[in-house]
Order: C-alpha cells, then sequence, then structure tokens
C-alpha cells in the first residue's frame, strides 16, 4: 500500500460507509492531498457554503490579530472567496446564479456574526481564544486524525470547543462522532489539555433559517468511545486498503445508485455500465485479475 498512511475524518468515514470502493481511489491509491483539494464534483450551493466559512474564518482570524472588518470588507472577501471556488471547480456559473448564491451567503453571514458566542467573541468576554486549522492533523493511536475543532475558547473553567456546522443536515451519527473526535484531537494538542473534563462542546449550526447553538458537556466514557468508534473505523479502512492492492473487483460498491451521480470516479469506475452492470461484473472478476 504505498499510497496509504492510515487516517480519519469525518469527510473520509462518510465516503468509506457510502462507497468504499470510491474511498479508496480517493484516499488509498492516489495523493491525499490532491484528493482534499478537488472541487470538480463539489455543487455550486457547497461552492457557496465553503466561501462562506472560509470569509467567517478570515474575519476570525483578522479579529484574533486585532482587526474587526467593516461590512464591506466581509463582502468583498465573500465575493472572492466564490469567484475563487468558482474557478477551482471549473464551473461556469451565471451572473444571475452567482449572485444569488452571494445573497444566501451574505444574509447567512450577517446572521452568525449575531450569535451569543461571536457576539461575546467581538466582544472581549473571552480574553483566551484561538481560531483553529481544520486541515492540521494530530497523530492518535498510529494514525492522524483529522477533527481540528473550528474554534476553541476558554470560560473561565472549561475549553469550548466549536464546530461551524454550514450543511443544515439533521445531526448524524457521524456528524455526533465528529463533535466528540474533537476532544480527542485536542487532548493531543500542545496547548490544549490532556483532560476529557476540562472540556465543553458546541456546534453553531444553520437549522431552519437561522444559526442554532447546541452546548454540551463531555465525559471522559464517550470520549473513549469515540476513540474506539475511530479506531474500528480505521482498521476497516485499512483492511479495505490492503485488500484494494490484491484487486479491485474485491471492495465493494455503492449501495445506492444515488451515489454514483456525483462521483468523482463514475467514469472510471462504472465506465459506462450502471451501478447493477458494474456488480454483476466485480463478482464474475472476483476470481481474476484486478478489473482497473
Ligand atoms: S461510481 Fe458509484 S460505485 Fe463507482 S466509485 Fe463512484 S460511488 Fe462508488
Amino acid at each position: 500500500m504505498p499510497h496509504y498512511c492510515p487516517s480519519w475524518s469525518r469527510t473520509q468515514r462518510d465516503l468509506f460507509f457510502k462507497c468504499p470502493t470510491s474511498w479508496v481511489l480517493t484516499y488509498a491509491k492516489h495523493d491525499r492531498q490532491s484528493s482534499f483539494k478537488s472541487l470538480h464534483t463539489v455543487s455550486e450551493w457547497n461552492l457557496m457554503l465553503r466561501s462562506l466559512k472560509a470569509t467567517i474564518v478570515d474575519q476570525l482570524e483578522a479579529l484574533r490579530s486585532g482587526i474587526e472588518w467593516s461590512e464591506s470588507v466581509a463582502q468583498f472577501t465573500l465575493r472572492q472567496h466564490l469567484k475563487n471556488h468558482i474557478r477551482l471547480a471549473g464551473r461556469m456559473v451565471g451572473s444571475v446564479r452567482a449572485e444569488a448564491l452571494l445573497l444566501f451567503a451574505q444574509h447567512r453571514m450577517r446572521l452568525f456574526w449575531r450569535t451569543d458566542v461571536m457576539v461575546e467573541l467581538v466582544g472581549g468576554t473571552y480574553p483566551q481564544w484561538s481560531v483553529l486549522d481544520r486541515t492540521e492533523s494530530e497523530h492518535v493511536d498510529g494514525y492522524d486524525l483529522y477533527a481540528s475543532p473550528d474554534i476553541a475558547y476558554f470560560n473561565g473553567s472549561k475549553w469550548c470547543l466549536v464546530r461551524f456546522d454550514m450543511q443544515g443536515a439533521d445531526e448524524s451519527e457521524g456528524e455526533r462522532l465528529e463533535t466528540l473526535a474533537m476532544v480527542v484531537w485536542s487532548l493531543q494538542r500542545q496547548g490544549l489539555p490532556n483532560l476529557e473534563s476540562k472540556y465543553h462542546l458546541q456546534t453553531i449550526g444553520w437549522r431552519k433559517g437561522a444559526w442554532i447553538t447546541l452546548s454540551r458537556p463531555v465525559t471522559e466514557q464517550e470520549v473513549q468511545v469515540a476513540r474506539d468508534l475511530i479506531a474500528k473505523d480505521v482498521a476497516a479502512m485499512s483492511v479495505c486498503a490492503e485488500a484494494s492492492t490484491r484487486s479491485m473487483a474485491g471492495v465493494a460498491l455503492a449501495n445506492d445508485p444515488a451515489e454514483c451521480l456525483d462521483c468523482k470516479h463514475k467514469v472510471r469506475c462504472l465506465n459506462g455500465n450502471t451501478l447493477e452492470q458494474k456488480k454483476r461484473l466485480r463478482v464474475a472478476k472476483l476470481c481474476s485479475e484486478d478489473d482497473y
């Protein structure tokens, strides 16, 4: 497995459970950095959400350095991020559609800065806080864990680990695990406490037209359960990566054809077949050579 280094992130886990073949082609057979950066199959809506988040992170970093942005600077930065994301994705988005996406993002951005946590940060309620880089991993139990919070602040007794959820979907098992994984990540992080009881969790998520902040304490037991679940995921991924080195025919395909619609490996994987036809071909080839 020359290209595979065990690692875990929520995105990776979600893909692995949706389609092991897509996971192998993204994380176990290719350069991981380029896979992370690929925007080609991201929808316009998600490009808008990514641009919004990038702008919020830039604004928080400026605030951390003592610089408060005006609304016009924030809106200019948002526009630039959206332009860049569209360009990197190789999309042709008409000006009317682009302006509509910007309006959605501007509305959410305005409301974001009115959430209690952001008002308190801007007001200087928490002298100790930092913006963290979501692409930085920590090494845990032999794998790289990508589960950084977006920000962490000290409220006088505990460190609050905050995740921004731009998607607005109902909380899934993967999201609950990701939230607890922030504690596993933080326990390893230099400069943060290595005791579960010193943490508190917050998610600021877009839900039905408003930003909702969910807060909850953390127990040592649930962090241990999360750590065990992540280790199981990593073990299953490692077995799958190892199997793929012998033959891709032994790696499972997606269960749901809907997963194939936006898959960046669709041409290579299905090669003009339907998912059902591909599955039959795989079964026929199981005892023969790799079909890639
Ligand atoms: S096309 Fe479908 S089966 Fe093939 S890798 Fe993508 S999601 Fe998986």
